[in-house]
């Protein structure tokens, strides 16, 4: 069966009868089985998916399905749907089963959406390439000696190789993006609040969002549709009215680009991303588009704002899992004290103690003025001079990545090397704009990237407006 591209391509099929839900999801489950050693799936639900498969073929019969009537999605280890085993691919959470639906997963069952299972990914969100999973890498199924990105590789890599239609990921510093860009898929993180995290384990909650992982921009602004809007259990989900995006992606003016010269002239730049960044930029205005380079200085106190703000609410956020309430607890403990250290020892893996120790340490007094308020002050001037370039132009254009996939072990053991990776998607992370990446280029290695565009805020119909602009 053909990969499935755009939901409006296999919503006719179904339609016309060509095709059946129950036969969309036995090609999925095919792809999974072939594909195993990509190791995407952390579980798979077969019986589940199909029972409702074959449900939602008798609604579409029937004249009475919703929205999304025989899309296939997979689920990110770290949003809860009731019932289910939800983990955080993190040994601490081993055995947890969700009590209740992410308000995502609600919207989405209530389209007639189709789950087919939960996907890896680094541990709690943490991590560039997938390898801090504590149940195995994901591989990119485009090229197996390489990291899929992170940390919804599980998501992207599932996507691309066509286990599911779409997956959903969370987005704290470029979780959506970064790994879309190295499997060659459409990643949109919204704006911060345009989406309810109402059920996603939190990792920096001043900067997670969740967000669709799909192939056409179509199908980001079909989920966008579903899923976004206000929620009373999360008081940070925005009660904007949410458009028809799907409506308004036939909109197709002019627009006006920032450039930022200090991402694409950046050092550590991979020369054909650069080089085919800057092609675009001309073909942009040969289209009519204005195209202009602007400054942006703060580029270097990105990457040190993020960690120092996100470990701070790491370190808060996941002072839950101490073996009192869920998950592990060690069976060595044997009062309160040891509950907690034993636990925490044996169930976090390394890079999630090394931002918990760092968050534990910005926020501590004697530190807390001189790290902790200070990334405060500077996520501020960073969000002043974002909004500040949107006020002048529609969109800003960056590379999503500096380099395509690279090779597992290949950034060896330096945290900071893997931390360079997010350099041009944490921006939008640390303002709360929307931003999306669109697989654009390919790279002579044969492996694709991303290009990114940053919209204004709640600006998302027509950053997906223009993004179906690019890719078609
Ligand atoms: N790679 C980044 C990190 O390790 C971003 C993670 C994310 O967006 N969840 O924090």
């Amino acid at each position: 069966m053909k990969k499935h591209v755009s939901y409006q391509e296999t919503a006719a099929l179904l339609t016309t009868g060509e095709t059946t839900c129950v036969q969309l999801v036995e090609a999925c489950l095919s792809v999974i089985n072939r594909l195993k050693e990509v190791n995407a799936f952390r579980e798979v639900w077969p019986e589940e998916a199909l029972a409702r498969a074959k449900e939602i073929d008798q609604k579409i019969q029937a004249g009475s399905c919703g929205k999304l009537a025989g899309m296939v999605i997979g689920v990110k280890d770290n949003l809860c749907y009731k019932g289910h085993a939800v983990g955080a691919s993190s040994k601490i959470l081993e055995g947890f089963t969700s009590i209740y639906n992410a308000t995502v997963i609600d919207r989405l069952l209530a389209e007639d959406a189709i789950l087919i299972g939960r996907l890896n990914c680094d541990e709690f969100a943490m991590g560039s390439s997938n390898e801090n999973s504590a149940y195995g890498t994901v591989k990119n199924p485009l090229d197996t000696s390489r990291v899929p990105g992170g940390s919804s590789g599980g998501s992207t890599a599932a996507v691309a190789a066509g286990m599911c239609h779409a997956a959903l990921g969370s987005d704290t510093g470029g979780s959506i993006r970064q790994p879309s860009s190295f499997c060659g898929t459409v990643g949109l993180k919204p704006t911060y609040g345009r989406i309810s995290r109402y059920g996603l384990i939190a990792y920096a909650s001043s900067f997670d969002q969740i967000g669709p992982i799909t192939n056409s921009v179509y199908d980001a602004a079909l989920l966008l549709e579903v899923m976004a809007g206000s929620d009373h259990f999360d008081s940070t989900a925005s009660s904007k009215e949410v458009p028809s995006y799907t409506h308004q992606l036939k909109v197709n003016k002019k627009v006006k680009i920032a450039l930022l010269k200090e991402c694409v002239y950046h050092e550590g730049i991979d020369p054909e991303i650069k080089k085919q960044t800057l092609d675009l930029v001309t073909k942009l205005k040969a289209d009519g588009h204005t195209v202009e380079e602007v400054d942006f200085p703060l580029l270097e106190y990105l990457i040190p704002t993020y960690y120092v703000l996100t470990t701070a609410e790491a370190s808060s956020n996941l002072a839950r899992f101490a073996g009192v309430h869920y998950g592990h607890r060690s069976s060595e403990s044997h009062d309160v004290e040891t509950t907690y250290t034993l636990s925490r020892s044996e169930g976090f893996g390394k890079e999630v103690k090394r931002r918990i120790m760092l968050g534990t340490f910005v926020l501590s007094s004697g530190y807390y003025d001189a790290y902790y308020t200070r990334g405060l002050k500077v996520r501020r001037l960073i969000q002043e001079a974002t909004q500040k370039i949107l006020s002048n132009y529609n969109f800003i254009l960056s590379p999503t990545t500096p380099t395509t996939a690279f090779k597992f072990g290949e950034k060896g053991t330096d945290p900071v090397a893997m931390y360079l990776e997010d350099i041009f998607t944490v921006q939008a992370n640390l303002s709360g704009n929307p931003a999306i990446s669109l697989p654009l280029g390919k790279h002579s290695n044969g492996m694709p990237f991303g290009i990114q565009l940053t919209g204004k805020n709640f600006e998302e119909s027509e950053l997906l407006a223009f993004s179906q602009t690019l890719v078609s």
